[in-house]
């Protein structure tokens, strides 16, 4: 089977994303930190600017976890941020800033795993080995009709067959292919949707010549189906002058280590849901902003109070006031409850 088209295809449509154009084992540290759960467009407004201001792994160690959460912002899922400022400080301190290549040692080193060691040696530095996420997992299972349920088992098998060439034979350049069907997962031959007329591996590729491409790969089992919850949001703002009073989200919350304005449930489809205190309010009457963070679709009613009237809630956080020019760490959400009021005193 000849990738050569593939690879031709992933190098002329992808080959302008910054993190291949400038190509170090940093970079690519960074990015795949970066892309894991996150779509390459979101990454593509971050990722420059990111680099800018931690130029190298020791930036990123000399740095706090303030500092860094702040640069991340946009990005969302902020435990890779704490994440990468570990690797980065176990390399700086164990390494001088420089990154290994030998598998074996990057995945001894915290926050390293098997995906992130592949990926440093196969993109990075270009020497054999597949980063297999559920991507490239997806895309092989189909390409060679491997039946093994997805998950380590079936991860293990690509492994195997792949060091000891018998699948993607002939291929040397380890960057590219892996590239090129990271391309190709993220594109054409997505879990939900495939466009194998568009594929150029459709000739050679099991699935499509069974006509069961969605079957690949097979499940484990009974698959869990992960449920959308809606949850309504009471959001209280308590100015004065040019201040807002607002708490620091602490380990194991959402938005650990950034700032929100008092937040309280009114309802929610997850009764197990306990990331804010619970309240019953009449909303009918509020402005509202809409948001999302991982499976729940949030309602933001918004309610502007005074500070004695705040204090009758026996809100359970401590509190401060935060200098609303100086909103850098101020959550996202409470951004959008905050341009929602300005809107409306504008209108
Ligand atoms: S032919 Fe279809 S199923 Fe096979 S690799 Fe291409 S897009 Fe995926």
């Amino acid at each position: 089977m000849s990738f050569d088209k593939l690879l031709d295809w992933s190098q002329s449509e992808f080959s302008h994303l910054p993190w291949r154009v400038q190509r170090t084992l940093y970079r690519t540290l960074v990015s795949e930190i970066m892309l894991q759960q996150t779509t390459v467009s979101t990454v593509l407004n971050h990722f420059e600017r990111f680099l800018k201001e931690f130029p190298t792994l020791k930036s990123i160690a000399k740095a706090t976890e303030e500092e860094m959460l702040i640069a991340w912002k946009g990005l969302g899922y902020y435990r890779r941020a704490k994440n990468l400022k570990k690797i980065a400080e176990y390399l700086t301190a164990h390494f001088d800033g420089e990154i290994p290549l030998d598998y074996e040692v990057l995945v001894s080193i915290p926050g390293i795993g098997p995906y992130t060691a592949s990926a440093l040696i196969g993109i990075g530095a270009n020497k054999k080995a597949l980063a297999v996420d559920a991507n490239l997992e997806r895309v092989i299972a189909r390409l060679y009709g491997f039946k093994e349920a997805k998950g380590p088992k079936l991860q293990q098998k690509i492994q195997m067959q792949f060091q000891e060439g018998m699948i993607f034979k002939g291929v040397r350049d380890y960057r590219g292919l892996n590239e090129a069907l990271m391309d190709l997962g993220r594109t054409n031959c997505q879990a939900r949707r495939a466009s194998c007329e568009l594929c150029f591996l459709r000739k050679n590729c099991q699935a499509f010549s069974e006509k069961k491409v969605l079957s690949y790969p097979v499940e484990a089992g009974e698959k869990k189906v992960s449920q959308e919850h809606e949850l309504d949001l009471l959001r209280l703002v308590i100015k004065k002058k040019n201040q807002i009073l607002a708490y620091q989200k602490s380990e194991g919350q959402w938005l650990s280590g950034q700032y929100e304005i008092p937040t309280f449930i009114v309802k929610t489809s997850d009764n197990k849901l306990k990331q804010y205190p619970k309240i019953d309010f009449d909303t009918s009457e509020l402005h509202k902003v809409k948001t999302s963070i991982t499976k729940y679709k949030i309602t933001n009613f918004i309610l502007e109070m005074s500070l004695t009237e705040f204090k009758k809630l026996s809100f359970p956080y401590s509190f401060e006031w935060i200098n609303l020019d100086d909103k850098a760490n101020l959550s996202t959400a409470s951004m959008k409850v905050l341009a929602k009021i300005k809107n409306r005193d504008q209108e």
